[in-house]
């Protein structure tokens, strides 16, 4: 379905950048990697399922290495047609509290850096009258949780990003929405699994109900995987007129 489209999934190294990036190859489209850690695993994982594969190790908190990036997709596969702006970090503190690096790292990395790679994919998209812009927000993005103020914040602006996105292209090819996952079991999330763990002295196990059960009705993780689906259906036909949205999948988190 998505043969000879380029898809640009930044953080794409890890959890839910890396299932997203491996849906949307399974589909056919070549992919520009992002992000850091294990960069050669994740390359190879997408390569094997037979598409191009491109790697650039911009920082998403630097709008010039974003503008490096971009740049360089272009360079290297003519233009972006699908841009997944999923990179992301979590920092948890009471806002009295809270590390004034560690929230301008999370508006810059979370927010900012979508702007950046937004605004500078679109003129080609509009050019070719056709493109897909998909922004991985967060149950976050529609409600709050304390001790997240920086990630709260960050993920309500990304849902703002996303519609306005949308609105400007809304008589074009170009669209653009939000996904917005629950709890998905990744090294992000993880980190707040430990941390409950060693702050309440319970088993990994325990402390993942836990976590489950104060938010998610379904007492289910959401899998990379399901998310990788969504955004392929967004860059579906069938999705030529979905515009804006915000679309939750995060076992009933957000019905409450
Ligand atoms: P993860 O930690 O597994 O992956 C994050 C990715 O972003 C990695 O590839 C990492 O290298 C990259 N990254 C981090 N800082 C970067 C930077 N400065 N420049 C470039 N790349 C950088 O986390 P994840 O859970 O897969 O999160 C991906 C996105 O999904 C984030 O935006 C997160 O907020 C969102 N999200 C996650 C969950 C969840 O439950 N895990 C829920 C809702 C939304």
């Amino acid at each position: 379905m998505l043969k000879a489209k380029t898809a640009l999934v930044t953080g794409s190294t890890s959890g839910i950048g890396l299932g997203i990036a491996k849906s949307l190859a399974q589909q056919g489209a070549n992919i520009v990697m992002n992000g850091f850690g294990d960069t050669e695993g994740a390359q190879a994982a997408i390569r094997a399922l037979g598409v191009q594969v491109a790697y650039h190790g911009a920082d998403m908190s630097r709008a010039s290495e974003i503008e490096a990036m971009m740049k360089f997709a272009a360079d290297t596969f003519g233009r972006v047609d699908i841009l997944v702006n999923n990179a992301g970090i979590q920092h948890v503190a009471p806002i009295q509290d809270f590390p004034i690096e560690k929230w301008d790292a999370i508006i810059a990395i979370n927010l900012s850096s979508a702007f950046h790679a937004t605004r500078l994919a679109l003129p080609a998209m509009q050019a070719a009258n056709w493109g897909r812009i998909i922004n991985i927000a967060s149950t976050h993005g529609l409600v709050g949780s304390a001790e997240k103020s920086a990630y709260v914040a960050s993920k309500h602006g990304v849902v703002g990003l996303t519609k306005v996105t949308a609105l400007e292209n809304a008589t074009s090819g170009v669209t653009c929405n939000a996904i917005c996952p629950g709890w998905v079991l990744t090294p992000l999330v993880q980190k707040q699994v430990d941390a409950k763990a060693l702050a309440m002295g319970l088993s990994n196990e325990e402390a993942k109900k836990q976590l489950l059960q104060e938010k998610e009705p379904s007492m289910q993780f959401t899998t990379p995987e399901e998310l990788g689906a969504l955004a392929v259906f967004f860059c579906s036909a069938a999705a030529n007129n979905v515009r804006g949205v915000a679309w939750n999948m995060d076992g009933g988190w957000t019905a409450q």
